[in-house]
């Protein structure tokens, strides 16, 4: 797909404040300083679209970009700040909740994970609870740049040993750089697949 029409439509503090509900929405989420931003930069090849923060977690709303007038992509807020106080945390997943469970529209949940990083339980409990929800959801794995061939080989054997533990199919896994660009043809031709599929 080529994305020729990417824009910021707005940002909502709540699920009901979210735009209607009226194409289908591409949800990403990960944790503060997974590369979020970056990635939807490098996917709509816009070098400012999703604002790149310096201050981990520092965005907490729902973010819609509207994509060739047909498509939305959702940029969630970061989860697992350390900074929250327990309320305000507890306060903050109930908002990510209610979105994931109520939003009619959503067609898929990309989660990010770090491809550096060991599988984090939290991350697989999330994708657990996800998967209960009915919630259909890839995995993105990011900054695979940073890593050597055989690095990030054994990575990925690992993180899909431990989803093997819980799932009998595995979620469609995505390779990908901002920084040389790897799994950009690939998640967007996913989304164009589903699109058609619901046209
Ligand atoms: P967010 O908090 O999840 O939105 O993460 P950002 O997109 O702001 O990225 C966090 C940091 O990681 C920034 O310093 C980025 O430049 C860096 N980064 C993000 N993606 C990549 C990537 O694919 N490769 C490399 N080398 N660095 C990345």
């Amino acid at each position: 797909m080529r994305v020729t029409e990417a824009s910021f439509l707005t940002s909502s503090p709540n699920p009901k404040d979210c735009p209607a509900p009226n194409k289908p929405e591409y949800a990403f989420i990960g944790r503060s300083n997974v590369g979020k931003s970056s990635l939807l930069n490098m996917l709509c090849d816009r070098k400012k679209l999703a604002k790149i923060s310096g201050t981990p977690g520092k965005t907490r709303l729902i973010n819609h970009f509207l994509i060739n007038n047909s498509w939305y992509m959702v940029d969630l807020p970061g989860y697992g700040y350390a900074k929250l106080s327990k309320t305000e945390r507890e306060k903050f997943k109930k908002m990510i909740d209610s979105y994931l469970k109520e939003r009619p529209n959503l067609a898929n949940l990309f989660i990010l994970v770090d491809s550096r990083h060991d599988p984090i339980q939290s991350d697989l409990d999330f994708m657990q609870n996800i998967g209960t929800l009915g919630i259909p959801f890839s995995i993105v794995f990011t900054k695979t740049d940073k890593l050597k061939p055989g690095q990030l080989e054994n990575n990925l054997s690992k993180y899909k040993e431990h989803l093997s533990e819980e799932w009998e199919e595995l979620p469609p896994l995505f390779l990908t750089s901002a920084t040389s660009r790897l799994g950009r043809e690939e998640v967007l031709a996913y989304i164009e697949k589903i699109n058609q599929s619901l046209r």
